[in-house]
């Protein structure tokens, strides 16, 4: 069986029940086979004792003590025990919060081993955060090195080390290596369950090394053949495109009241010289907000319309997407072109009739958000996918989508720069173009930085910009209050500035929890004046434009994060009128935050904020937030672990090469992977 053929849920292994088993999915953790992706954030030797006098003061220390009384905190439901153990140098006192069942296991005379940090407090000395094992179970481990696993509230170390104790005795022994022989070979790496064995319950140092080297290795090696498989297929031929005299491209330029940048007309023929190619376009159009995207795109989708294709143009949110529509509906409607938009909350008499003339080829242009490409729309002659704020998807539904066409071009949007090596390993051979300069005549948008208290300066400058005429968004961290945090939210703050602060100016509120409706309704006010203000949560981050506001006020500014706050930096200074963000930053800032705010005020540069972002965060971030989408990498980190990848790419390249079907008795594991348990989704081409 390969590991993750072992589906069987944690919740029926022995000691996990639905409690536990509702804790571990906060993790991502249902099945056996994700409890043993489940990998140790790191490791930690504990093989050092510390008599428990010496131990406050140290981060984290280990004891051996026996366990001396029991005692309670407080009453009734509400009281937490107190365990006191004590070794030959003193008595600590483990403050056990919610874990009243530990009075069953640290019975009295008990001796365990306990790892964690002590502190004087009281007069005594406490832990209240701690792991702990029988001391003889602990004695009897010959390497004393522990992995340490990310957990969630209400999961502790020793729970996770149960479970994967468990699963790895009961499973371990039936799974199957996942590379060919040779590469195991040449690698020395050891069989997968040894491998897994070692990661989980590390013997010594050097097999933790060895284990943990083969499941790295494992993971880049089938991300790098999946990427290119998904690259062969993609180069495959079809047929080209009719050619054309790009009249309606032409009769939108000159309908446009401005000419586009170099960068744009650059941009434009390159997507051009793709699209009439007989190569399928795959392109990554990266721009800073506000470059002027989204006309580029529409150039592309106007050119494979010309050539009697159908283009849809897909946007991560309703809000964009029917902004989209809209600013597409006023530049090519007149061009006679034939635009739908489709989204989620389309009632389903009005979405019938639209998927009927889709069929029937009466739309050129569908606008929409993921609801593209449900199941149930189907294209008369899907040519050409235009996805905004590609970060936002994730390959699966790009894939869904592409599945809609024969092989359809596809042309991906970011205002989120991506460093190009990681490019090229997450997306195959992705083409890039790159629009780096703005629209000309836009003036930098002035930011100012403001401690919380200081606010009222703030509306004043907003009120000047108002009162002639422009607009303005809020925006906060949380949509109401919360009990937890003690902020500002946007329903509180829309009452007090519209009553109190602005009783003279017209607001409006949007967040994530409005209805699409009453949001449109928001937004469609907005765009055309009737509302002077918005105040928002950051549903209002990604691309829209209304370039009439020159105003935006963040409040706690320390909340968000860099490429947040330039997103939303790039709603106003849309225009040729000088605008302005006001960041408000609260009284607690981290050190973090105090950069993020300073490079802010530094640059407006989006690709040096993207940048700089990845140095405060570490590439691991960004990654991420990628890697959530679509890489779903275990044990392997694309920027540490990039030698590794490197080979990995070279094996996989050899490999596919001396034997592209992968059907050698070597390398028939790599095809049996790959249609058993694909770990990557196939790039969305091999659907075409
Ligand atoms: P992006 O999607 O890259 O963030 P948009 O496509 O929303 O940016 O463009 C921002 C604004 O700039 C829009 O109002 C658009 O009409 C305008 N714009 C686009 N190209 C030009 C240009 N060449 N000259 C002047 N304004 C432009
Ligand atoms: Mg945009």
């Amino acid at each position: 069986m390969f590991l993750r053929e072992i589906t069987g849920k944690i919740q029926y292994l022995k000691g996990i029940g639905p409690r536990l088993a509702s804790r571990f999915e906060k993790l991502g953790v249902v099945t056996i086979a994700d409890l043993l992706l489940h990998a140790p954030r790191t490791y930690e030797d504990r093989g050092e004792i510390t008599p428990i006098n010496r131990t406050p003061g140290k981060e984290r220390a280990h004891v051996i003590a026996t366990v001396a009384a029991h005692d309670y905190l407080g009453f009734g439901r509400k009281r937490t025990l107190k365990v006191y153990v004590r070794d030959s140098s003193g008595v600590a006192c483990l403050v056990c919060f919610g874990r009243d069942f530990l009075e069953r296991v640290f019975v009295i005379g008990g001796r365990f081993f306990i790892s964690g940090s002590f502190v004087y407090r009281f007069g005594e000395i406490q832990c209240s955060a701690f792991d702990y094992l029988p001391a003889q179970d602990y004695e009897k481990k010959k390497n004393k090195v522990f992995p340490l696993y990310p957990l969630t509230e209400g999961l502790f170390q020793k729970t996770i080390q149960g479970a994967m104790e468990r699963a790895l005795a009961e499973y371990g022994p039936g799974i199957d290596d996942e590379l060919p022989p040779s590469i195991r070979e040449k690698y020395g790496f050891p069989a997968k369950r040894d491998a897994l064995a070692a990661v989980h319950f590390p013997a010594d140092q050097a097999a933790l090394d060895r284990g943990r080297a083969a499941l790295v290795y494992e993971e880049l090696f089938y991300l790098e053949i999946t990427i290119l498989r998904a690259a062969l297929l993609r180069k495959t031929k079809r047929p080209a495109r009719r050619s054309i005299v790009f009249d309606l491209k032409k009769r939108l330029l000159a309908r446009l009241p401005f000419r586009l940048t170099a960068d744009q007309e650059r941009a434009i023929s390159e997507i051009e010289r793709d699209l009439f190619s007989d190569l399928p376009l795959y392109r990554l159009l990266q721009g800073d907000v506000g470059s002027g995207k989204t006309l580029v795109a529409l150039i592309a989708a106007l050119d494979a319309i010309e050539s009697g294709d159908q283009a849809v143009f897909m946007a991560p949110t309703e809000l964009l997407a029917r902004q989209h529509a809209e600013t597409a509906a006023s530049l090519v409607e007149p061009l006679g072109v034939r635009i739908a938009l489709l989204v989620g909350s389309l009632e389903q008499s009005a979405r019938d009739r639209l998927r009927a003339s889709l069929r029937a080829g009466e739309i050129d242009l569908l606008v929409g958000t993921h609801a593209l490409f449900s199941g149930d729309v189907e294209y008369k002659r899907l040519g050409l996918a235009i996805i905004d704020e590609q970060h936002r998807f994730g390959v699966l539904q790009r894939k869904a989508l592409a599945g809609k066409g024969a092989v359809p071009d596809l042309l991906l949007m970011t205002a989120t720069p991506i460093p190009r090596s990681l490019a090229l390993t997450a997306f195959g051979d992705l083409d890039s173009t790159l629009i780096k300069t703005k629209p000309p005549g836009r003036m930098k948008v002035i930011t100012h930085l403001t401690r919380e208290g200081n606010e009222a300066k703030v509306y004043e400058r907003v009120r000047a910009e108002l009162a002639a005429g422009r607009q303005a968004y809020f925006v906060y961290p949380l949509i109401e209050e919360s009990e937890k945090i003690d902020l500002k939210n946007a329903i509180d703050m829309y009452e007090n500035l519209a009553r109190s602060v602005f009783p003279e100016f017209r607001f409006g509120l949007i967040h994530s929890r409005v209805s699409e409706e009453e949001k449109r309704e928001t937004m469609e006010k907005f765009v055309r004046g009737e509302i002077d203000a918005l105040v928002a949560t950051s549903v209002v981050e990604v691309g829209v434009d209304v370039p009439n506001a020159t105003a935006l006020v963040v409040e706690h500014a320390e909340r968000f994060g860099l490429s947040a706050l330039h997103q939303l930096r790039g709603r106003v200074g849309r225009s040729a009128r000088q605008s302005y963000s006001f960041l408000v930053y609260g009284r607690t800032l981290t050190p973090d935050a105090v950069r993020r705010l300073k490079i802010m005020l530094s640059t407006d540069d989006g690709f040096a904020v993207a940048e700089e972002d990845l140095k405060i965060r570490g590439p691991g971030a960004l990654l991420g937030v990628m890697q959530s989408g679509f890489l779903s990498l275990s044990f392997a980190d694309l920027i540490r672990d990039a030698d590794v990848l490197l080979r990995a790419k070279a094996d996989a390249a050899a490999l596919l090469s001396d034997d592209p079907g992968l059907l050698s008795a070597d390398t028939g594991v790599v095809r049996e992977v790959l249609e058993r348990v694909p770990p990557f989704p196939a790039d969305f081409l091999e659907t075409g």
